[in-house]
């Protein structure tokens, strides 16, 4: 499967070239801009200090700005498993949308087309592990919640390019906001720092942390509410 680039190159990455052994994650992220060309135009201006390697326009066009092996400037402050400051690994592909501040939008079949073949493409050639697939709220859920609960993770796991649980969703559904056990809770908070998301210990950030993992895994429902189902899934990833 192939597919064809566009080159807008950007200002904002590290001269120094990485091995390509070092590329273990791909970091998804929508713009969160009102169009392509306020978010190219940031994106490829050196005053932002911000850049991503791939951006897929609204039409689905893939514009490479940073060639993989320099390290580019998406992530910022992030942790993964025992990765902090994601940047150095990943490569980080924007995908245009106007995020939750400026009228959240489903993703285009055409944007969602070439992501697939993109992402394909970037997991053969460096062997990154699927699972290694996450978004930008995954890795820094204090402050992102890029690219979003409209984000079909589901219809990319299908495709096996990144993870997702193996559950029957009417048996789910029927889960739903049905309380939990205190034990359960704390179940599930390990569920997360072994799926991935940093260990907290703080009850306030114990919370972004759920409504990451919701976002990413229980996308209908984003409540602050650890339930029987958001539990159950997370137990099928654990095992997974
Ligand atoms: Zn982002």
């Amino acid at each position: 499967m192939s597919y064809k680039l566009s080159f807008n190159y950007s200002p904002n990455f590290y001269s120094r070239k990485r091995k390509s052994q070092n590329i273990k994650f791909i970091i998804l992220h929508y713009t969160g801009m009102k169009n392509d060309k306020e978010s190219i135009n940031r994106l490829t201006n050196y005053k932002s200090s911000v850049s991503c390697h791939y951006y897929i326009d609204k039409k689905g066009k893939i514009i490479l700005m940073v060639p993989d092996l320099y390290v580019a400037w998406h992530a910022g402050k992030s942790r993964w498993k025992k990765f902090r400051s994601l940047n150095k690994n990943s490569i980080g592909i924007e995908i245009s949308n106007p995020g939750h501040k400026l009228g959240y939008k489903n993703f285009k079949s055409q944007q969602l087309n070439s992501l697939k073949k993109l992402l394909r493409g970037l997991i053969t050639k460096y062997k990154i592990n699927y699972r290694n697939v996450l978004g930008h709220s995954d890795i820094a859920p204090l402050r992102k919640k890029d690219p979003g609960e409209k984000f079909p993770w589901k219809e990319l796991a299908q495709k096996k390019l990144c993870l997702w649980h193996s559950l029957n969703i009417i048996e789910l559904k029927k889960l739903r906001n049905k309380k939990i056990s205190e034990l359960k809770r704390k179940s599930f908070f390990k569920n997360l720092s072994k799926i991935g998301y940093y260990d907290s210990k703080s009850n306030k950030e114990n919370l972004f942390l759920l409504n990451a993992f919701q976002r990413r895994f229980r996308q209908e429902l984003i409540n602050s509410k650890i339930d029987e189902e958001s539990y159950i899934i997370s137990e099928n990833l654990v095992a997974r």
